[in-house]
């Protein structure tokens, strides 16, 4: 794939927006299409004077049609529990209707196709660390299943097309995510605690604080998508950073790296929340020959700006 056409759904979104970024660094033309419902196009704006990048602003569960493109990432859906939570129908619709319109773009043009799917396809793991073969432990009718089920009915879908109607379709399952352009008010850990910490207010950490999740800078997460859009593996294929904390050794990080005085609020559990969660990535490592390097200190460091910034704008 070089000098290409790429579309990218969900491209004003926290990840979309990065993967504008990398795909126009080398050197393709990138098409982002997003409704904004969770989206910004102020993580865009960088981009307003590049000629090879568009934004356009559309529903992917409508029909929809961007010309020939090479390449289709579907990005689009709301991501975070308050987001999608939120907006659980259209998290609903984009998982499907979304994903069936994508698909039948790529299918129209013979595009390679990468779909952006997630941890939460394991739900509240039985398994631990989760690997790409295991099936998972999702409640179909709990809080979280609009977002869990979209994403597994979107890897059905995909794995269709391939199955039946030939296009070449890869699967990422993304696992905790975190860096700049993450939107202030997602209701995610790293935000919220980073915002609490800055504004010197106590961390509100749900349950006993004992949960845990494992969280991947976003340069990481990005470089591990492009190598598998590249590859010939089709997936799934687990992208995330192994190393696993606690929710309160989480919260301890951010007080560190921002030197806050802030207290830890314990809050009330919210329901079906997974108790662990860590990607087993050894065909990440086997396949693309891909790694995580940023630490989780470090990776808080790199966001502490971009964090101090959004707090001014907010
Ligand atoms: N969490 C927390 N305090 C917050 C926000 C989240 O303790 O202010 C916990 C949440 O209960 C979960 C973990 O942090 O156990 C990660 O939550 P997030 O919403 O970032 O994403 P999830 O991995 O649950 O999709």
């Amino acid at each position: 794939m070089t000098n290409a056409r790429v579309l990218v759904t969900g491209g004003a979104g926290f990840l979309g927006s990065h993967l504008c970024d990398a795909l126009l660094a080398q050197g393709h033309l990138v098409i982002a299409v997003d409704n904004l419902l969770t989206g910004s196009s102020s993580n865009l704006d960088h981009l307003s004077h590049e000629p090879r990048f568009e934004l356009r602003q559309l529903d992917i569960c409508e029909t929809f049609d961007c010309g020939k493109v090479e390449y289709v990432f579907q990005f689009a859906s709301p991501a975070s529990p308050v987001d999608y939570s939120n907006h659980g129908i259209p998290t609903l619709k984009v998982g499907s209707l979304g994903t069936f319109n994508s698909l039948e773009l790529a299918k129209k043009y013979d595009a390679k196709y990468l779909m952006a799917s997630t941890s939460e396809c394991y739900g509240d793991p039985l398994q631990h660390p989760q690997k790409e073969t295991y099936w998972g432990n999702v409640n179909p009718v709990g809080p979280r299943s609009v977002y869990d089920e979209a994403k597994r009915f979107s890897e059905a879908v995909t794995v269709a097309y391939r199955r039946y109607h030939k296009v070449d379709t890869r699967i990422v399952r993304i696992f905790n995510t975190y860096g700049p352009r993450m939107q202030l008010n997602d209701g995610r850990v790293i935000p919220n605690f980073m915002k609490q910490a800055l504004r010197g207010e106590d961390l509100t950490v749900y349950g006993d604080g004992s949960q845990t999740r494992s969280f991947c800078y976003v340069s990481d997460q990005i470089e591990g998508i492009l190598r598998l859009a590249k590859s010939s593996e089709l997936g799934p294929v687990n992208i995330g950073n192994p190393a696993e904390f606690t929710i309160l050794e989480c919260a301890n990080k951010v007080l560190a790296v921002t030197a806050a005085k802030s207290r830890i609020r314990y809050e009330p559990l919210p329901q079906d929340d997974p108790k662990q969660r860590c990607p087993d990535i050894t065909k990440a490592r086997q396949v693309l020959g891909w790694e995580p390097k940023i630490k989780l200190e470090d990776g808080l460091k790199l966001s502490l700006d971009y964090f101090r910034r959004a707090l001014l704008n907010h």
